[in-house]
């Protein structure tokens, strides 16, 4: 029989002829609800110390060898039953996730495309990670799915899309909507290819993208078997926006190549730089081609809730889809995503899959709010519920502000900057993205790209500011992003001293490390 040992480390008795054992007392512990209740209070306590703390901080990053042994320790030793609740490993727990995060809170983040997020969202994901409502399925998600179509009619009145005819599904992020998208564009354009594959196919399908265009979108033609050399590059003006004009020729003369194409990507907001492509102009090439108008909105779309920003989109009304990241500029937790379709059935050429366990044959009142057949993933977050409660909760306006505002301070950031004589704007910004360069009287154009590189790693480990950095025409750039509604004119002019003093500090140190350059200061 089972030895006094294993009876003593609780573990479960072996079943009997009644039956199976009860669950252990371990077992039921960790599904204790009033344990529940005491940790909540306790983490709710602790993430509200963290919202308090405004100090302006970039990211600690740590050695991850450093970070995996402190996880590490954290690790119960316990193997063999159920170890003992240990709030103190809790809180610790949570304290280095906490302490280990880019500060999206501090004023002095300015370098990602994630938000601060509003904290009812978080208190709602909290809900949905306990009621664990998965949302591809009316039956499994009710209100996820009821939400999903509530917002959907919500924001596509900012779009402009025929109300019966449009259709709204959830992605776990962007580059996922952006795969789906072209997946449904291809459809369209060679509806046999579900069934026969690339057999079926009567030349190399392609698509026409910017030259700006985020890179899920080529990798998305990568997992569809495109192919680099069918991605058709559109080429930019110097802000990063296609250029409409030459578009049609560049289009002409890879169709007279052979090639299939099927789709045109737009970025409304591109990553670099947030150049917003002329949507209108694009339409307009798109439909004499037949092609597809996918908007890739991951980062922009939400410029269509400010009536001072909407116009960037203008010609959104003719797209035939359109990604749009809430966990970007509607300041959600990652991811939630929402790929929006101009012609609902469009959506559905995307997946013609059937499958006998899921997809009943018999469409039912219930049947009609499932959202699976618009998408590749099957269990799913029921990411919808943060961005519909604050939604339902505070309204519109509050999106519409708080866009406002980042994209005023990215302007104010621009003004400053430009007037500042040892630095250079590398456009306006269109949104809240501003990329510049540190650019000293008497700079070598060859040290110019390693000097911005040194400033923003340097400027990281100096964790007081997290910006970030990008090449732009193969030179790299410094970037903010402007995601904090609290940063002012006193933190950007902080930043801008923080770069020319550690600027000058490189430069300094490498005049002195060049022969012949010996008697300068060694600091
Ligand atoms: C962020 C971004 C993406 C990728 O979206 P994820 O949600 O990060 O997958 C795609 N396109 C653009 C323009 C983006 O800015």
């Amino acid at each position: 029989m089972t030895s006094s040992l294993s009876d003593v480390h609780g573990s479960p008795p072996e079943p009997t002829a009644e039956g199976p054992p009860a669950p252990t007392p371990g077992l039921t512990a960790a599904f204790d609800p009033e344990r529940f209740h005491d940790g909540a209070v306790e983490i709710a306590g602790r993430l509200t110390s963290h919202l308090r703390d405004r100090s302006v901080r970039g990211l600690d990053l740590l050695d991850p060898a450093v970070l995996l042994k402190a996880a590490r320790d954290l690790m119960t030793p316990e193997r063999r039953r159920v170890a003992d609740f240990d709030a103190d490993r809790v809180n610790r727990i949570v304290d280095l996730y906490t302490g280990t995060g880019i500060p999206v809170h501090s004023p002095g983040y300015m370098g990602r495309q994630f938000s601060g997020v509003v904290p009812l969202a978080g208190l709602i994901d909290m809900v949905g990670s306990v009621v664990n409502q998965p949302s591809s399925f009316y039956e499994a998600g009710q209100l996820p799915n009821v939400a999903e179509r509530l917002m959907a009619e919500e924001l596509n009145r900012f779009i402009g899309w025929d109300r019966d005819r449009f259709a709204m599904v959830t992605t776990s992020g962007g580059s996922l909507a952006n795969l789906t998208a072209l997946l449904a564009a291809r459809d369209r354009a060679f509806p046999q290819i579900w069934t026969r594959g690339a057999a079926g196919l009567p030349g190399p399908p392609a698509i026409a993208v910017s030259e700006e265009a985020h890179y899920s979108v080529t990798r998305a033609a990568g997992v569809l078997g495109i192919g680099e050399r069918q991605i058709v590059r559109l080429p930019v003006d110097h802000a990063g926006r296609i250029r409409a004009d030459l578009a049609g020729k560049v289009l002409q003369e890879a169709t007279r190549r052979g090639l299939r194409l099927f789709c045109l990507v737009a970025s409304a907001g591109t990553t670099s730089m947030g150049a917003f492509d002329p949507l209108e102009d694009l339409a307009a090439v798109a439909h004499r081609h037949g092609l597809w108008l996918h908007v890739d909105g991951a980062h922009g779309a939400s410029l269509l809730l400010s009536d001072r920003h909407r116009d960037r989109l203008r010609g959104i009304e003719r797209a035939d889809s359109l990604t749009w990241d809430a966990h970007k500029m509607l300041f959600m937790p990652a991811p939630c995503t929402l790929l929006f379709y101009r012609d609902g059935a469009a959506a559905r050429g995307a997946f013609r899959q059937r499958a006998s366990y899921v997809f009943d044959e018999e469409p039912d009142i219930y049947r009609a709010y499932d959202s699976a057949d618009k998408t590749l993933e099957c269990t799913k977050r029921p990411m919808i519920m943060p961005l519909w409660t604050v939604w339902s909760v505070y309204g519109p306006a509050l999106f519409a502000q708080k866009i406002d505002r980042l994209c005023a301070v990215a302007r104010q950031a621009y003004r400053m900057i430009d007037a500042e004589p040892d630095f250079a704007v590398a456009h306006e910004p269109e949104s809240n993205i501003l990329c510049f360069r540190y650019l000293p009287d008497g700079l070598e154009p060859a040290t110019t790209h390693r000097l911005q590189l040194e400033i923003r790693n340097r400027i990281r480990s100096g964790g007081r500011f997290f910006i970030s950095k990008v090449d732009i025409d193969g030179v790299a750039a410094l970037r903010v992003v402007v995601m904090n509604h609290l940063i002012d004119a006193g933190h950007l002019a902080m930043l801008i001293t923080e770069i020319r003093d550690v600027g000058r500090r490189v430069l300094g140190a490498s005049a002195t490390a060049r022969p012949g350059h010996r008697n300068g200061s060694p600091s």
